[in-house]
């Protein structure tokens, strides 16, 4: 059913290396041909191969919405139409700003970037200056974007960097990564006693996405938040893709604990790419005697995107019942995959934090990077496969999490379930 798609494919590979961009990497987990998409409405995708496939990748989250979201849509072709100079100046970007900052706790400026990682880039080399201090603890399977500037382990299974020796990353930069298990408080102060005063800030997935869904457990926030302030370092929450999703104000309302730093991608720009990075004045302010361009690019804070992210950011703060909706939503899927589950007698776990839920085929709790990985197997892959041969498109592998959009409707939802049914009755 795929044809179109595998020629899309071959095509694709004599032009661009290892094919096309995500969710390629993703998809070699689980074999098969990456699904060319012609267009998407809501919460569905129409395929190259006249396909139409309801949605749980969701553009690995941003859409929270729905695709091509009308109130987005709209603003992005009238600035299209209108040739807003780039570069400049425009009025928007302190609109959206001062959305954020009303809409987000704890923050009283922020800044735009173009993605995700460059906003962590910004955050890590802001805490440094701020602490004049160059060591960062970050957590296995959190994944922070595709700089090299400190990554080690990234999420989705892939080490992307392994040691300081792989090719990719300077000695200073990975040297400075002390790598940490998620949930595990013990270990992180172990390294902070390890490097006493060298420490400028901990970066983490508050909310972890990128091993799967893995909520924090109780009190392990507050703990790092304990640690951070005892040992003069900042906490970075890594909002990029939990932030205008979990909750109005990110993982630092949802859990009430206060963050240093915040990044932020994804949902910020209503599709479109923007990252920031925000934190309150004090730190913030050290920014603004270096001048821009230590600060931000050619496309920074450019119209387009910032009228795309401002009209997404007004109607989440006009809809209040968005995240409950959402939340409510998430929930009933969930409770449905469980039961059908449980009756086929699947060995499971289901992790869930408001829209974001995974699924790993392994019976022990999932709560870090390793134990993510027991779930993502065989049994793993005939599921992925029997929902896609029906018509429903999910993360391609136990380490990525499914996001559920406020576009996808009960009967989607019912649907989903009893495919799950039929499928799990054949493992
Ligand atoms: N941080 C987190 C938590 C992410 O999930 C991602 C992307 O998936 C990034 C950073 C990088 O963002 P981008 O892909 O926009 O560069």
């Amino acid at each position: 059913i795929y044809k179109r798609s595998s020629q899309l494919f071959a095509e694709a590979e004599k032009v661009i290396p290892g094919g096309v961009n995500s969710p390629v990497r993703a998809f070699k987990a689980v074999g098969g041909t990456p699904i060319f998409v012609k267009s998407a409405k809501g919460a569905y995708l129409y395929d190259e191969d006249g396909n139409k496939l309801i949605d749980y990748i969701n553009s690995w989250g941003p859409m929270v919405l729905g695709h091509a979201y009308q109130p987005v849509v709209d603003v992005v072709i009238e600035k299209a139409k209108l040739g807003t100079s780039f570069g400049m100046p425009t009025e928007l970007e302190t609109q959206i700003a001062a959305l954020a900052v009303a809409m987000v706790p704890n923050i009283d400026k922020i800044r735009f970037v173009n993605s995700g990682t460059e906003a962590c880039m910004s955050a890590i080399r802001l805490a440094r200056g701020f602490t004049k201090r160059d060591k960062i603890i970050k957590f296995a399977g959190c994944y922070h974007g595709h700089s090299d500037s400190f990554l080690i382990q990234a999420g989705s299974g892939a080490v992307t960097f392994g040691s300081p020796n792989s090719p990719g990353v300077t000695e200073g930069t990975a040297k400075d990564t002390l790598l940490a298990k998620y949930n595990d408080l013990e270990n992180v102060k172990t390294l902070i006693e390890a490097n006493k005063n060298e420490i400028a800030a901990i970066i983490i997935e508050p909310v972890a996405g990128n091993m799967g869904c893995i909520p924090p457990q109780k009190g392990f926030l507050q703990g790092l938040r304990d640690l951070c302030t005892a040992n003069g370092i900042l906490l970075i929450f890594d909002e990029v893709m939990t932030g205008f999703r979990l909750a109005r104000g990110g993982v630092q309302e949802l859990y009430n604990i206060k963050a240093d730093i915040v990044t932020f991608g994804k949902v910020i720009g209503g599709g479109l790419p923007v990252g920031a990075f925000a934190a309150r004045e004090e730190i913030m302010n050290y920014l603004a005697p270096l001048g821009p361009v230590y600060q931000a690019g050619t496309l920074s804070g450019n119209p387009l995107a910032m009228a795309a992210g401002l009209a997404m950011l007004q109607s989440l703060d006009n809809d209040r019942a968005v995240f409950t909706r959402l939340e409510e939503k998430t929930a009933y899927l969930e409770a449905g995959i469980d039961k059908v589950l449980k009756a086929n007698k699947v060995v499971f776990t289901i992790n869930r934090v408001g829209s974001m839920i995974s699924v790993h085929f392994d019976a022990s709790p999932v709560t870090d990077f390793q134990s993510a990985a027991k779930g993502d197997n065989e049994t793993f892959k005939k599921f992925f496969h029997g929902l896609l041969q029906e018509g429903i498109y999910i993360a391609p592998s136990a380490y990525e999490t499914w996001f559920i959009t406020d576009a996808l409707t009960y009967e989607d939802l019912d649907f989903t379930i009893k495919v799950i049914d039929k499928v799990s009755k054949t493992f």
